[in-house]
Protein backbone atom coordinates (compact mmCIF):
# COMPACT_ATOMS: atom_id res chain seq x y z
CA UNK A 1 0.00 0.00 0.00
CA UNK A 2 1.16 3.53 -0.82
CA UNK A 3 0.88 6.32 1.64
CA UNK A 4 1.40 10.21 0.43
CA UNK A 5 1.65 12.74 3.59
CA UNK A 6 0.93 16.51 3.33
CA UNK A 7 3.07 19.20 4.66
CA UNK A 8 0.33 21.94 4.01
CA UNK A 9 -2.67 21.59 3.38
CA UNK A 10 -3.37 21.39 0.16
CA UNK A 11 -6.75 21.57 -1.75
CA UNK A 12 -8.99 19.02 -1.48
CA UNK A 13 -10.17 19.21 -5.02
CA UNK A 14 -7.03 17.94 -5.91
CA UNK A 15 -6.71 15.13 -3.48
CA UNK A 16 -10.41 13.98 -4.83
CA UNK A 17 -9.65 10.74 -6.80
CA UNK A 18 -5.99 10.26 -4.87
CA UNK A 19 -6.94 9.66 -1.71
CA UNK A 20 -9.34 6.89 -3.19
CA UNK A 21 -6.17 5.20 -4.57
CA UNK A 22 -3.51 5.77 -2.25
CA UNK A 23 -3.81 6.18 1.70
CA UNK A 24 -2.95 9.32 3.49
CA UNK A 25 -0.85 9.07 6.17
CA UNK A 26 -0.08 12.05 9.24
CA UNK A 27 2.80 10.14 10.35
CA UNK A 28 5.68 11.68 8.24
CA UNK A 29 7.80 8.48 8.43
CA UNK A 30 5.24 6.33 6.90
CA UNK A 31 5.07 8.59 3.42
CA UNK A 32 6.30 7.19 0.07
CA UNK A 33 5.66 10.37 -0.96
CA UNK A 34 5.37 14.02 0.26
CA UNK A 35 3.11 16.81 -1.27
CA UNK A 36 4.31 20.40 -0.25
CA UNK A 37 3.11 23.86 -0.97
CA UNK A 38 5.88 26.45 0.38
CA UNK A 39 6.68 24.95 3.63
CA UNK A 40 10.40 24.81 3.63
CA UNK A 41 11.95 21.50 3.39
CA UNK A 42 15.34 21.87 4.27
CA UNK A 43 15.49 21.06 7.17
CA UNK A 44 12.99 17.98 7.07
CA UNK A 45 14.34 14.52 8.52
CA UNK A 46 13.17 12.17 5.01
CA UNK A 47 11.40 9.14 5.55
CA UNK A 48 13.73 6.35 4.78
CA UNK A 49 11.08 5.14 1.79
CA UNK A 50 10.64 8.38 0.17
CA UNK A 51 10.22 8.49 -3.23
CA UNK A 52 8.81 11.53 -4.92
CA UNK A 53 8.26 15.18 -3.75
CA UNK A 54 5.32 16.59 -5.37
CA UNK A 55 5.32 20.66 -4.88
CA UNK A 56 2.28 22.50 -5.74
CA UNK A 57 3.58 25.38 -6.99
CA UNK A 58 6.32 26.78 -9.23
CA UNK A 59 9.01 28.10 -6.81
CA UNK A 60 11.37 25.18 -5.57
CA UNK A 61 13.45 27.17 -3.17
CA UNK A 62 12.11 25.53 -0.33
CA UNK A 63 13.35 22.34 -1.45
CA UNK A 64 16.84 21.21 -1.00
CA UNK A 65 16.99 19.63 -5.09
CA UNK A 66 20.31 18.59 -4.95
CA UNK A 67 20.43 17.02 -1.75
CA UNK A 68 17.00 14.93 -2.81
CA UNK A 69 18.77 14.13 -6.00
CA UNK A 70 21.68 12.68 -4.82
CA UNK A 71 19.46 10.48 -3.00
CA UNK A 72 17.08 9.68 -5.67
CA UNK A 73 14.17 11.28 -4.65
CA UNK A 74 12.69 12.63 -7.59
CA UNK A 75 10.87 16.50 -6.87
CA UNK A 76 7.76 17.40 -9.30
CA UNK A 77 6.37 21.14 -9.30
CA UNK A 78 3.35 22.42 -11.09
CA UNK A 79 4.36 24.96 -14.05
CA UNK A 80 2.10 27.41 -15.06
CA UNK A 81 -1.00 25.69 -12.83
CA UNK A 82 -1.31 29.12 -10.97
CA UNK A 83 -0.03 31.75 -13.39
CA UNK A 84 -2.83 33.04 -14.04
CA UNK A 85 -3.42 33.82 -10.07
CA UNK A 86 0.04 35.56 -10.13
CA UNK A 87 -1.02 37.19 -13.17
CA UNK A 88 -4.10 38.80 -11.53
CA UNK A 89 -2.40 39.93 -8.43
CA UNK A 90 0.11 41.82 -10.62
CA UNK A 91 -2.20 43.66 -12.56
CA UNK A 92 -3.79 44.47 -9.34
CA UNK A 93 -0.18 45.80 -8.07
CA UNK A 94 0.05 47.67 -11.07
CA UNK A 95 -2.90 49.24 -10.67
CA UNK A 96 -2.40 49.55 -6.53
CA UNK A 97 0.69 51.34 -7.39
CA UNK A 98 -0.57 53.86 -9.61
CA UNK A 99 -3.77 55.07 -7.88
CA UNK A 100 -3.97 55.74 -4.22
CA UNK A 101 -7.03 53.04 -3.73
CA UNK A 102 -6.44 51.82 -0.27
CA UNK A 103 -5.41 55.69 0.95
CA UNK A 104 -8.92 56.45 -0.33
CA UNK A 105 -10.56 53.30 1.25
CA UNK A 106 -8.70 53.82 4.76
CA UNK A 107 -10.08 57.49 4.75
CA UNK A 108 -13.46 56.21 4.38
CA UNK A 109 -13.33 54.00 7.40
CA UNK A 110 -11.46 56.70 9.36
CA UNK A 111 -14.35 58.89 8.50
CA UNK A 112 -17.17 56.43 8.76
CA UNK A 113 -18.69 58.19 12.03
CA UNK A 114 -19.01 61.48 9.96
CA UNK A 115 -21.92 62.36 8.88
CA UNK A 116 -20.54 65.02 6.49
CA UNK A 117 -18.54 62.55 4.53
CA UNK A 118 -20.00 62.77 1.33
CA UNK A 119 -19.63 66.97 1.05
CA UNK A 120 -15.78 66.18 3.09
CA UNK A 121 -14.64 64.06 0.02
CA UNK A 122 -15.35 66.35 -2.47
CA UNK A 123 -12.38 68.50 -0.40
CA UNK A 124 -9.92 65.37 0.52
CA UNK A 125 -10.37 63.23 -3.25
CA UNK A 126 -7.25 65.58 -3.99
CA UNK A 127 -4.90 63.79 -2.05
CA UNK A 128 -5.81 60.49 -3.51
CA UNK A 129 -5.19 61.16 -7.17
CA UNK A 130 -2.84 59.09 -9.35
CA UNK A 131 -2.08 58.15 -12.54
CA UNK A 132 -3.15 55.34 -15.35
CA UNK A 133 -1.30 52.58 -16.76
CA UNK A 134 -2.18 53.12 -20.19
CA UNK A 135 0.48 54.26 -22.43
CA UNK A 136 2.99 53.50 -19.87
CA UNK A 137 6.00 51.10 -20.79
CA UNK A 138 6.19 47.99 -18.52
CA UNK A 139 9.26 46.15 -18.32
CA UNK A 140 9.13 42.42 -17.55
CA UNK A 141 12.46 40.48 -16.42
CA UNK A 142 11.96 36.37 -17.53
CA UNK A 143 9.18 35.64 -19.59
CA UNK A 144 7.67 32.20 -18.04
CA UNK A 145 4.25 31.10 -17.90
CA UNK A 146 3.77 34.33 -15.50
CA UNK A 147 5.96 36.73 -17.42
CA UNK A 148 3.85 35.91 -20.55
CA UNK A 149 0.30 36.02 -19.19
CA UNK A 150 1.40 39.72 -17.38
CA UNK A 151 2.71 40.81 -20.76
CA UNK A 152 -0.37 39.87 -22.98
CA UNK A 153 -2.52 41.23 -20.32
CA UNK A 154 -1.11 44.37 -19.80
CA UNK A 155 -0.75 44.71 -23.33
CA UNK A 156 -4.21 44.44 -23.79
CA UNK A 157 -4.73 47.32 -21.15
CA UNK A 158 -2.64 49.60 -23.52
CA UNK A 159 0.79 49.51 -22.05
CA UNK A 160 3.83 49.42 -24.09
CA UNK A 161 5.15 46.02 -23.23
CA UNK A 162 9.24 45.31 -23.00
CA UNK A 163 9.99 41.92 -21.94
CA UNK A 164 13.60 40.46 -21.31
CA UNK A 165 14.65 36.68 -21.15
CA UNK A 166 17.72 35.24 -22.43
CA UNK A 167 16.32 31.47 -22.09
CA UNK A 168 12.79 32.12 -23.14
CA UNK A 169 11.47 28.40 -24.00
CA UNK A 170 9.67 27.75 -27.47
CA UNK A 171 6.26 27.91 -25.54
CA UNK A 172 6.66 31.03 -24.25
CA UNK A 173 8.02 32.19 -26.98
CA UNK A 174 4.72 31.22 -29.21
CA UNK A 175 2.31 32.52 -26.58
CA UNK A 176 3.93 35.95 -26.32
CA UNK A 177 1.45 38.55 -28.11
CA UNK A 178 3.01 40.19 -30.63
CA UNK A 179 2.79 43.44 -29.10
CA UNK A 180 5.53 42.75 -26.98
CA UNK A 181 9.07 43.70 -27.28
CA UNK A 182 11.27 40.98 -26.64
CA UNK A 183 14.16 42.94 -25.73
CA UNK A 184 18.04 41.76 -25.69
CA UNK A 185 20.02 43.63 -22.45
CA UNK A 186 18.40 44.06 -19.53
CA UNK A 187 19.74 47.41 -18.87
CA UNK A 188 17.15 48.54 -21.74
CA UNK A 189 14.40 47.25 -19.33
CA UNK A 190 16.03 49.24 -16.62
CA UNK A 191 17.01 52.49 -18.69
CA UNK A 192 13.31 52.48 -20.87
CA UNK A 193 10.39 51.01 -18.25
CA UNK A 194 8.23 53.11 -16.20
CA UNK A 195 6.98 50.11 -14.75
CA UNK A 196 9.65 46.80 -14.14
CA UNK A 197 8.28 43.94 -12.74
CA UNK A 198 10.12 40.54 -12.21
CA UNK A 199 9.15 37.10 -12.78
CA UNK A 200 12.76 34.44 -12.40
CA UNK A 201 12.98 31.67 -10.18
CA UNK A 202 15.29 32.31 -7.41
CA UNK A 203 18.77 30.80 -8.50
CA UNK A 204 22.44 31.80 -7.25
CA UNK A 205 22.37 33.58 -10.44
CA UNK A 206 19.38 35.53 -9.78
CA UNK A 207 19.66 36.24 -6.50
CA UNK A 208 19.61 39.83 -5.62
CA UNK A 209 19.26 40.88 -9.61
CA UNK A 210 17.63 44.25 -8.86
CA UNK A 211 19.98 45.71 -6.85
CA UNK A 212 21.64 48.79 -6.43
CA UNK A 213 23.59 49.00 -9.83
CA UNK A 214 20.81 48.37 -11.31
CA UNK A 215 18.52 50.41 -9.84
CA UNK A 216 20.57 53.34 -10.69
CA UNK A 217 20.27 52.28 -13.99
CA UNK A 218 16.27 53.25 -13.83
CA UNK A 219 14.18 56.13 -14.45
CA UNK A 220 13.63 58.23 -11.72
CA UNK A 221 9.97 57.80 -10.24
CA UNK A 222 9.97 54.38 -11.19
CA UNK A 223 7.92 51.62 -10.01
CA UNK A 224 9.24 47.55 -8.95
CA UNK A 225 7.12 44.94 -8.95
CA UNK A 226 8.29 41.83 -7.17
CA UNK A 227 5.66 38.62 -7.35
CA UNK A 228 8.59 36.12 -7.69
CA UNK A 229 10.87 36.14 -4.59
CA UNK A 230 12.38 38.84 -2.00
CA UNK A 231 15.71 37.44 -2.48
CA UNK A 232 15.80 38.54 -5.92
CA UNK A 233 15.86 42.06 -5.03
CA UNK A 234 18.40 43.98 -2.51
CA UNK A 235 15.13 45.67 -0.95
CA UNK A 236 17.85 47.91 1.10
CA UNK A 237 18.40 49.20 -1.69
CA UNK A 238 15.18 49.75 -2.77
CA UNK A 239 13.90 51.50 0.29
CA UNK A 240 17.21 53.65 0.11
CA UNK A 241 15.81 54.58 -3.23
CA UNK A 242 12.48 55.04 -2.57
CA UNK A 243 13.89 57.42 0.10
CA UNK A 244 15.56 59.63 -2.25
CA UNK A 245 12.83 59.55 -4.64
CA UNK A 246 14.40 57.87 -7.72
CA UNK A 247 12.46 54.75 -7.39
CA UNK A 248 8.26 55.48 -6.48
CA UNK A 249 7.08 52.38 -5.41
CA UNK A 250 7.95 49.12 -4.51
CA UNK A 251 4.94 46.59 -4.81
CA UNK A 252 5.99 43.30 -3.02
CA UNK A 253 4.56 39.92 -2.25
CA UNK A 254 7.19 38.61 0.18
CA UNK A 255 6.46 41.01 3.86
CA UNK A 256 9.63 41.38 5.98
CA UNK A 257 10.79 43.90 8.97
CA UNK A 258 12.40 45.82 5.75
CA UNK A 259 9.72 46.48 3.22
CA UNK A 260 6.48 45.86 5.61
CA UNK A 261 6.39 49.28 7.08
CA UNK A 262 8.46 51.67 4.71
CA UNK A 263 7.02 54.52 3.14
CA UNK A 264 6.21 53.89 -0.73
CA UNK A 265 5.64 49.76 -0.05
CA UNK A 266 2.97 47.66 -1.10
CA UNK A 267 3.44 44.86 0.40
CA UNK A 268 1.29 41.81 0.52
CA UNK A 269 1.41 37.99 2.32
CA UNK A 270 2.81 35.78 -0.24
CA UNK A 271 -0.89 35.86 -1.70
CA UNK A 272 -0.55 36.19 -5.77
CA UNK A 273 -1.30 32.89 -6.10
CA UNK A 274 -3.71 32.48 -2.91
CA UNK A 275 -6.97 31.84 -5.58
CA UNK A 276 -9.09 28.50 -5.09
CA UNK A 277 -8.69 28.33 -8.47
CA UNK A 278 -4.97 28.17 -8.45
CA UNK A 279 -5.32 25.77 -5.16
CA UNK A 280 -7.11 23.33 -7.50
CA UNK A 281 -4.87 23.40 -10.51
CA UNK A 282 -1.70 22.87 -8.53
CA UNK A 283 -3.48 20.48 -6.61
CA UNK A 284 -4.63 18.71 -9.45
CA UNK A 285 -1.36 18.62 -11.56
CA UNK A 286 0.44 17.84 -8.48
CA UNK A 287 -1.35 14.94 -7.38
CA UNK A 288 -1.21 13.97 -11.54
CA UNK A 289 2.04 13.89 -11.58
CA UNK A 290 2.51 11.92 -8.24
CA UNK A 291 0.19 9.32 -10.05
CA UNK A 292 1.91 9.01 -13.32
CA UNK A 293 5.07 8.46 -11.42
CA UNK A 294 4.46 5.91 -9.42
CA UNK A 295 2.40 3.62 -11.40
CA UNK A 296 4.67 3.65 -14.40
P1 LIG B 1 8.80 29.80 -15.22
O1 LIG B 1 9.86 28.81 -14.94
O2 LIG B 1 7.70 29.43 -16.14
O3 LIG B 1 9.48 31.14 -15.81
C1 LIG B 1 10.68 31.67 -15.33
C2 LIG B 1 11.37 32.34 -16.49
O4 LIG B 1 12.50 33.08 -15.99
C3 LIG B 1 11.91 31.35 -17.54
O5 LIG B 1 11.37 31.65 -18.81
C4 LIG B 1 13.43 31.58 -17.53
O6 LIG B 1 14.00 31.47 -18.81
C5 LIG B 1 13.50 33.03 -17.02
N1 LIG B 1 14.80 33.41 -16.48
C6 LIG B 1 15.67 32.67 -15.74
N2 LIG B 1 16.74 33.42 -15.44
C7 LIG B 1 16.56 34.65 -16.00
C8 LIG B 1 17.32 35.85 -16.03
N3 LIG B 1 18.49 35.95 -15.41
N4 LIG B 1 16.80 36.91 -16.67
C9 LIG B 1 15.61 36.84 -17.30
N5 LIG B 1 14.85 35.72 -17.33
C10 LIG B 1 15.32 34.64 -16.67
O7 LIG B 1 8.23 30.26 -13.80
P2 LIG B 1 6.85 31.02 -13.48
O8 LIG B 1 5.76 30.01 -13.25
O9 LIG B 1 6.65 32.11 -14.47
O10 LIG B 1 7.21 31.61 -12.04
C11 LIG B 1 8.28 32.53 -11.86
C12 LIG B 1 8.57 32.66 -10.38
O11 LIG B 1 7.46 33.27 -9.74
C13 LIG B 1 8.74 31.32 -9.65
O12 LIG B 1 10.05 30.84 -9.72
C14 LIG B 1 8.33 31.64 -8.25
O13 LIG B 1 9.46 32.00 -7.48
C15 LIG B 1 7.42 32.87 -8.39
N6 LIG B 1 6.03 32.59 -8.01
C16 LIG B 1 5.48 33.35 -7.04
C17 LIG B 1 4.17 33.11 -6.65
C18 LIG B 1 3.51 33.95 -5.60
O14 LIG B 1 2.63 33.46 -4.90
N7 LIG B 1 3.85 35.21 -5.44
C19 LIG B 1 3.43 32.08 -7.26
C20 LIG B 1 4.02 31.36 -8.29
C21 LIG B 1 5.33 31.62 -8.66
Amino acid sequence: MFHYHCLNPISQVGLDGFSSLYVQTDNINDADAILVRSAAMHDLELPENLEAVARAGAGVNNIPLQKYAEQGIVVFNTPGANANGVKEAVLAGLLLASRDIVGGINWVQSERQNDLIAKDAEKEKKRFAGNEIMGKRLGIIGLGAIGVLVANAAARLGMEVYGYDPYISVDAAWNLSRDIRHIKEVDEIYRECDYITIHVPLMDSTRKMINKDAIDKMKDGVVLLNYARDLLVDEEAVVDALRAGKVKRYVSDFPNPTTAGAKGCIVTPHIGASTAESEDNCAKMAVKELIDYLEH
